[in-house]
């Protein structure tokens, strides 16, 4: 059972303001967005549609979670980048985060790329759950500490395609904002 927690029509209108912000901030620059897959596939592609400056998009791969709901810890990369990043405007595009740990383990990985900057956007946020803090650039929604599908986040591979994002199970009642 999924019970919705963001309609449709909030994420198109979060990531229509987002985008904005990232066309300002970058004006009369390029952009490589970085999207870490697979849960920020969807996302990415809204992202990107609303996005004005020149951009190219990478796709970086990891795994962090299995087909458990719990986080290892452990970051494991099944598809690098394809183009080096050196001295470029870099934007890593995430799905959540969590207790943080992918994002640090991919953000030292990037830097070690030597670009000339690199900012991080991520659509949902769950501090209850910080283990490394991560500043956050743009960020969509903090949402309680529960287990979120759809638009890209699945649970064991399932419900990347629903269109909003939705808490599984009988969990406790939660809320975005
Ligand atoms: P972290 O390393 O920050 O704990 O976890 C980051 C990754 O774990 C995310 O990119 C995502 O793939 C997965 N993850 C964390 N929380 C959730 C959640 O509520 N739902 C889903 N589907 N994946 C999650």
């Amino acid at each position: 059972m999924v019970r919705p927690l963001i309609p449709e029509a909030d994420l198109a209108r979060r990531v229509r303001e987002i985008g904005e912000a990232i066309t300002r901030d970058y004006a009369g620059r390029d952009l490589v967005i970085v999207s870490v897959l697979k849960g920020s596939f969807v996302f990415t592609a809204d992202l990107v549609r609303a996005i004005e400056v020149p951009l190219r998009v990478e796709f970086f791969g990891v795994r962090s979670y299995g087909h458990r709901t719990e986080s290892s810890g452990e970051v494991q990369i099944t598809l690098d980048l394809a183009h080096p990043i050196t001295g470029e405007d870099v934007l890593v595009v995430e799905d959540i985060v969590d207790t943080g740990l992918t994002l640090t383990y991919l953000l030292e990985q990037l830097r070690a790329r030597g670009p000339r900057s690199v900012r991080v956007c991520a659509l949902l946020h769950k501090p209850a759950r910080c283990v490394r803090p991560v500043d956050i650039d743009y960020l969509g929604f903090t949402i309680d500490d529960v287990f979120v599908v759809g638009y890209g986040l699945d649970h064991a591979e399932r419900y990347r395609n629903l269109p909003y994002v939705g808490v599984l199970g009988d969990g406790p009642e939660a809320a975005a904002r």
